[in-house]
């Protein structure tokens, strides 16, 4: 039998068997449309109402809404675009940071083709935003701030309470309803407990199939009082702004495996850290391995490295080869080749660039999987380098 190790868990993960079962009933039975006024309409309705109860309770939020979506990308397109169009009379400017998921950076392409001025927030060599620069770009004429929680490529966290209390000042000072801060959190809800209230976030993507959920389910938590321009018009479903009967199987779903990953966080969490140590231990005793961001700032799923004169693509087709399966960039990039913005901004050329690896773990993942892959790459490293009498 060959051995598989899937270590591409930042790009997705499996329906958690428990989620599925959770689901089923919604599928079978409580098939009513939402929308619809006789019994079968209700018992969805307070299923959806339910769900978001629960969504909202796990964000830390006692108030706001949440917007059922078909993932992370709808979220972000409805958080920047919804912002910008409710609120261009206030001002026509938008703050994101360099290493946003492109569909935060194609939306402000977009947005900037309509008028709108995007600024873009610098970062260091490990993925830090500048809050020194992020702070001086603020204007009266800004709306939005969007700054992801973790980058998806590196893993590199960002201090999102930080971050959320310099907006807040902000708005104090200006008397004003804005800038708000949006935060795409696609990468790390479900693995660290949220207070979005405290932390001062007034928009939250995120998408349920990082997170042992269904895939083309996800949301947009929003804050009391922020208002939105609907990308989708039709019959007002989602407080009238994303028409389209709802995917309430979907939604238990979201519900559901985020409730169960709020109960295993502590547990998982200091299992990714003892495997990432190893992993990172293992792969710096290889030649020509160069970690990019240090564990300290980074989510312990991830692990991200170049391997100095092989390629990434050619090192995760030698590695999918022996079955395991790791990452060059972002999974939605994966079937085209352009340096990787984020190792750009970090300040790496573009072929430095095409040397990256990201392995993200994930719950599967055992010692003895981290065992075998660290024996497959020091294998494959070495034929590289003696058939390409590299040194
Ligand atoms: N934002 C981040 C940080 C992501 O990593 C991803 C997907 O990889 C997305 C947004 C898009 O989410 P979805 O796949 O649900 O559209």
């Amino acid at each position: 039998m060959p051995r598989y190790v899937y270590l591409d868990h930042a790009a997705t993960t499996p329906v958690d068997p428990h989620v599925w079962e959770a689901m089923k009933p919604y599928c079978l039975n409580v098939f009513g449309n939402p929308s619809s006024l006789h019994l079968f309409g209700d018992r969805a309705d307070e299923a959806v109402h339910q769900a978001k109860r629960e969504i909202l309770h796990l964000l830390g939020a006692n108030q706001g809404k949440v917007v059922l979506t078909s993932g992370g990308t709808e979220a972000n397109n409805l958080a920047l675009k919804g912002v910008a169009h409710m609120y261009q009379q206030q001002g026509r400017h938008i703050v994101v940071s360099a290493i946003e998921h492109d569909s935060v950076l194609s939306a402000c392409t977009a947005l900037e083709k309509q008028g709108f001025t995007i600024s873009y927030i610098p970062v260091d060599s490990q993925g830090k935003i500048n809050l020194y620069k992020l702070e001086q770009m603020l204007t009266e004429h800004t709306i939005l701030v969007s700054v992801m929680h973790a980058n998806n490529e590196v893993g590199t966290l960002q201090p999102i309470d930080t971050i959320g209390q310099l907006i807040k000042a902000k708005r104090l000072k200006q008397g004003t309803k804005t800038p708000f801060f949006h935060c795409d959190a696609v990468q790390t809800l479900g693995k660290i407990p949220f207070q979005v209230e405290e932390w001062g976030v007034d928009l939250l993507s995120f998408s349920a199939h990082k997170f042992y959920g269904p895939k083309g389910v996800g949301g947009l938590y929003v804050q009391r009082g922020v208002r939105l321009s609907p990308l989708l018009h039709g019959g007002g479903q989602e407080y009238g702004w994303r028409s389209g009967t709802q995917n309430v199987p979907g939604l238990i779903g979201t519900a559901y495996a985020l409730k169960q990953s709020h109960e295993r966080q502590p547990e998982d969490w200091n299992r990714y850290v003892k495997l990432n140590t190893t992993i990172r231990e293992g792969l710096q005793a290889l030649p020509g391995i160069q970690l990019t961001v240090p564990a300290s700032l980074a989510l312990p799923t991830h692990i991200h490295f170049l391997c100095q004169q092989i390629e990434g693509q050619a090192l995760m087709q030698e590695l999918s080869k022996k079955g395991i399966a790791v990452s060059t960039s972002s999974a939605c990039h994966a079937h085209y080749w352009a340096p990787s913005h984020v190792m750009l901004a970090m300040g790496y050329n573009d072929e430095q660039a095409k040397q990256a690896v990201r392995i993200s773990l994930g719950r599967g993942v055992t010692s003895e999987d981290i065992h075998y892959f660290l024996q497959q790459i020091k294998e494959i490293i070495r034929t590289f380098r003696s058939s390409h009498a590299l040194s």
